[in-house]
């Protein structure tokens, strides 16, 4: 492993050891892209696609951000389902069945379609952490079977839990066979390496430091240029493009991650008898799944002030303990954090900074399948396809315009109400 790279379960799995070069001097494209996560990556190669000559400039290594450190729980839907609803009425509704599934279905095709190797298993659990959570659960599969699209979602109740994920912790919950998991970092990889055989150029250790947008929209990086008809701002949390509309639309939160020894297969099938990715029903959710060569990754305690844990493993270790006792002295070999963007209303902003400048961020903590979904509604709008765009970019998002450090605080003030509703 690289210094410039995170200690992660991911890193050390990575299955792509390839470093993009920097950017050197001027280059031309259609379109450049900021940003080297997930949305970077995947709306680099749906253009590529498309015929677009695509110039990608990443400021470190492909995903070395929240998209190569997540939980790679592959989530059907966007965040902010009710904020969507709410400000866009039926046509925001239209709009998320529209896109439901798009996210997986666009990964499976890709990781089908280029043979990337990326651990993709369908399964996702939502389990209840309080008995009142199952009311939501249930208004949510009603919902979908009186739309006819309940097939591969299951409701099960407290005394199903064992059987289901593994711990009598939780009051019931719903599976869903669609959504799943998969190792992110190597889905990055595989799609930056199909986004460069389609012709698209990737630039490592290249920060973006000013863009123009207008009639000629240019990227300035330390060493070199990009000019190209359209810029796409996918920087998430890190990029410095605040001024303007962006300024507070999200904050960045730690969250973070334990990676425990490789289990063995009895007792991997004990605790995770179908492989289902699992997260609870809290606000400050816990979210684990088993890897490929069998360790629990366990993620959760979201910190809002933004202060990393001193000690992760020890801050960690508890929450795995109470849902899998017999874990409570496993190793750990792995733990790290990252940081997700969060919008105060949980809803994807997506918009244009300026003209022929688009942007999208903070995906709360289902990035996975909305950076593609994102990736696609960009990739329609540049070619004129924009009601899908148009409609995303008017939700009305709450801005923190105070700077991140007062942000991050009043942001905990605010959730340590949630956290309270958590325990009772
Ligand atoms: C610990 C953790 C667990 C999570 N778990 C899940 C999960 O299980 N499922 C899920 O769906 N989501 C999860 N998320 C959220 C998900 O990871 C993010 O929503 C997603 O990765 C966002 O992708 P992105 O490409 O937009 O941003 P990022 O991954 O942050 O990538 C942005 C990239 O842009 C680059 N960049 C920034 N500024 C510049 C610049 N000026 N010039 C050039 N490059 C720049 C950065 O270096 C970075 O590589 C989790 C997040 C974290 C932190």
């Amino acid at each position: 492993m690289s210094p410039d790279t995170a200690p992660t379960y991911y890193a050390a799995t990575a299955n792509d050891p390839t470093r993009y070069p920097k950017l050197v001097g001027p280059v031309r494209a259609d379109i450049c892209v900021i940003g080297g996560g997930l949305s970077g990556t995947a709306t680099a190669l749906m253009l590529a696609e498309r015929g677009h000559s695509v110039v990608l400039v990443e400021a470190g290594r492909l995903a070395n951000a929240a998209s190569g450190r997540n939980g790679g729980q592959l989530i059907a839907g966007l965040s902010g389902e009710g904020t969507i609803k709410r400000q866009l009425g039926d046509a925001g509704t239209r709009l998320l069945e529209d896109v439901r599934y798009r996210g997986i279905e666009l990964i499976e095709e890709r990781v089908a379609k280029y043979a990337i190797a990326c651990d993709l298993k369908r399964g996702w659990v939502e389990a209840a952490a309080r008995p009142s959570h199952m009311g939501a659960l249930k208004a949510y599969y009603e919902e979908r079977r009186a739309l006819g699209d309940a097939d591969h979602l299951t409701l099960f109740g407290p005394e199903e839990s064992e059987g289901v994920v593994g711990t009598n912790i939780y009051h019931g919950g719903i599976i869903d066979r669609r959504s799943g998991h998969l190792h992110p970092l190597n889905l990055v990889l595989g799609e930056a390496r199909a986004a460069t055989t389609l012709g698209a150029r990737i630039y490592e250790d290249t920060p973006a430091i000013e863009l123009t947008g207008g009639t000629r929209p240019r990227v300035l990086t330390p060493a070199g240029s990009v000019e190209a008809k359209t810029i796409v701002l996918a920087g998430n949390t890190d990029h410095k493009f605040t001024r303007g509309p962006l300024l507070g639309v999200q904050l960045p939160i730690g969250s973070y991650i334990i990676a425990t020894e490789p289990l063995d297969e009895t007792l991997a099938r004990e605790i995770n008898p179908h492989d289902y990715a699992i997260a609870d029903s809290n606000i400050v959710v816990d979210y684990y799944r088993m890897s490929a060569d069998r360790r629990v990754l366990f993620g959760g305690r979201c910190n809002y002030s933004n202060r990393d844990p001193k000690d992760l493993v020890e801050t960690m270790r508890p929450r795995l303990a109470k849902v899998y006792p017999k874990l409570k002295d496993v190793r750990v070999d792995f733990a790290w954090g990252g940081r997700l963007g969060l919008t105060i209303n949980r809803a994807p902003a997506i918009g244009m900074l300026e003209p022929n400048v688009y942007y999208m961020e903070g995906f709360v903590g289902q990035g996975v399948g909305t950076s593609h979904i994102m990736g696609e509604v960009i990739a329609d709008a540049i070619e004129g396809k924009s009601d899908r765009f148009d409609l995303l970019a008017r939700i009305r998002h709450v801005r923190l315009p105070v700077g991140e450090w007062a942000g991050n605080q009043i942001l905990a003030a605010g959730m340590l109400y949630y956290r309270m509703r958590d325990l009772f």
